[in-house]
């Protein structure tokens, strides 16, 4: 496909909603008490209830709500005292019972938001229309088998799982803005430990749709849903194709369809999957075998009381702490666990602030020139906190540092590994310095006599020369000693 010029692209804007779905980590699923575990034999872990045999009635998972009422407080959604379950109907091979037990006029929660970086710097947010709790449906499987280009196979043990949908304001703009929001939304979701988000298996998958419109007009241009795409960079991929398809669309006189495409990231290109659904065709109504669902302020005070700091209180905090910057605040808290160790670490550091800038400085470019991330450093962030620590009494001097660092990286081992190794041979010998603290107040008469004349800070300008003169290795607190000594 030709590129659209970026004149072309200029006269429309990019209207984008997102709906994720993630998986809620609870123990068993949503309606029954078959184990919510990932990886099973096909077909094992499912009853009468999740295979939507007749008769059979769903049961609600307390946890799947209180985990749902936990995600949707950290999104600053509002939880819904009273929110309703409904069936909404369709028919598909993983789908028995012929309807999927979702939410529909009375979601759980709503009006929530995600602040995201826009274009121009500023910080924007992209509002979170709502929450609501759902069953997962079953797998289809199309390809493993020998048969596998005659027949499809279906795995029912997902069939059932507990699903957060959670779906944004048309506010996003651009595909930049798409790859934030979902990036915040996902390192949210895993502080407050409701799911693994673990897009490989699964447990967090997005959807988006995207329509242009010229810029200036109010009405919303015709959607297309991009589903079931399986990483942020592909939605961020598939967006860029959709807006350049769209525009070369309407700039041409064409119209957009309404419909459902699917993204091959190896073409880097969009298809046609199927006409989309509108609300309608769903013959939504309340879900006939559950109560509403309450959940009084008490219930929803104590679930608050669980929340840990999110992550941008956290970057707040260490921001001010830590004298770090935007983007390396992002960088240690891009996950609890990460986050976690900084903080334990800078706690026993003798200066946290070296601590940091040790860890963005020195050992971020390593690791980005290895293409490693923290998490699979060689330097550990405790190590980090035992070099800081050299370096902050004097033991050895940065550009040691840097050295061993590299010979850290090099050999693939922790800082105190290499430290010991290689440790700079100190001189202890009181003789041995003694002499060359003679030596350079013997060579430097002018400075004696500032120094006895009160300039105290001359000593500095000693342990300089001296240090010098040992090539880095005299041990600076025998060196300080004996020079306050000789200098009376
Ligand atoms: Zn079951």
């Amino acid at each position: 496909m030709a590129t659209a010029s970026k004149g072309v692209q200029s006269k429309y804007e990019t209207v984008i909603g997102l709906e994720v779905h993630v998986q809620l980590l609870t123990n068993t699923k949503i309606f029954c008490a078959c184990p919510n575990v990932f990886g099973s034999q096909p077909n094992t872990n499912v009853c009468p209830v999740c295979l939507g045999m007749p008769g059979a009635l769903p049961v609600l998972n307390r946890q799947a709500v209180d985990f749902a009422v936990k995600a949707s407080q950290a999104l600053d959604l509002q939880v819904n005292e009273t929110s309703i379950f409904a069936r909404k109907n369709y028919f598909y091979p993983d789908l028995p019972k012929g309807y999927q037990i979702s939410q529909f006029d009375k979601p759980l929660s709503e009006h929530g938001y995600i602040e995201v970086t826009a274009a121009s710097g500023e910080k924007k947010r992209i509002g979170i229309t709502r929450l609501h709790l759902e069953e997962d449906a079953g797998k289809s499987m199309h390809e493993g088998f020998v048969d596998s280009d005659s027949k499809t196979y279906v795995d029912l043990n997902r069939s059932g799982t507990p699903l957060a949908e959670i779906v944004s304001d048309p506010d996003i703009s651009t595909p930049e803005e798409a790859f934030e929001y979902l990036t915040r939304l996902k390192e949210i979701v895993l502080y407050t430990g409701v799911s693994d988000c673990n897009m490989e298996e699964g447990s967090l998958r997005c959807d988006a749709n995207v329509s242009i419109r010229p810029r200036g007009q109010q009405q919303l241009g015709t959607k297309v849903e991009v589903k079931n795409v399986n990483s942020f960079r592909f939605v961020r991929q598939a967006l860029e194709y959709e807006i350049e398809r769209q525009t070369e669309l309407l700039d041409s006189g064409g119209a957009v369809v309404q419909e459902t495409r699917l993204y091959n990231p190896g073409e880097g290109r969009t298809y046609t999957m199927r006409s989309k659904e509108k609300a309608h065709d769903y013959r939504y109504f309340p879900e006939p075998d559950l109560l509403p669902l309450i959940v009084d302020q008490a219930r929803q005070d104590a679930i608050r009381a669980t929340l840990p700091e999110l992550p941008e209180a956290k970057r707040r905090r260490l921001i001010a702490e830590y004298a770090l910057s935007e983007g390396d605040a992002a960088t240690l808290t891009a996950t609890q666990a990460r986050a976690d160790l900084f903080e334990t670490e800078a706690k026993k550091a003798k200066s946290p602030k070296r601590l940091a800038n040790l860890l963005i400085s020195e050992l971020q470019g390593r690791l980005k020139a290895a293409g490693l991330e923290l998490e699979d450093s060689p330097i550990t962030i405790a190590g980090a906190r035992f070099s800081a620590d050299l370096l902050d009494d004097g033991t050895i001097s940065s550009k040691i540092l840097k050295e061993l660092y590299d010979h850290a990286f090099e050999q693939n081992v922790d800082f105190p590994v290499i430290y010991e190794k290689e440790k700079p041979q100190q001189i202890t010998d009181t003789a041995e310095i003694e002499k060359m603290i003679d030596e350079v107040l013997a060579s430097s008469p002018k400075q004696v006599e500032q120094y006895k004349a009160g300039k105290t800070t001359m000593i500095g300008f000693f342990v300089g020369q001296v240090m010098k003169a040992s090539k880095g290795k005299a041990n600076p607190a025998v060196l300080n000693e004996l020079l306050v000594k000789k200098l009376g």
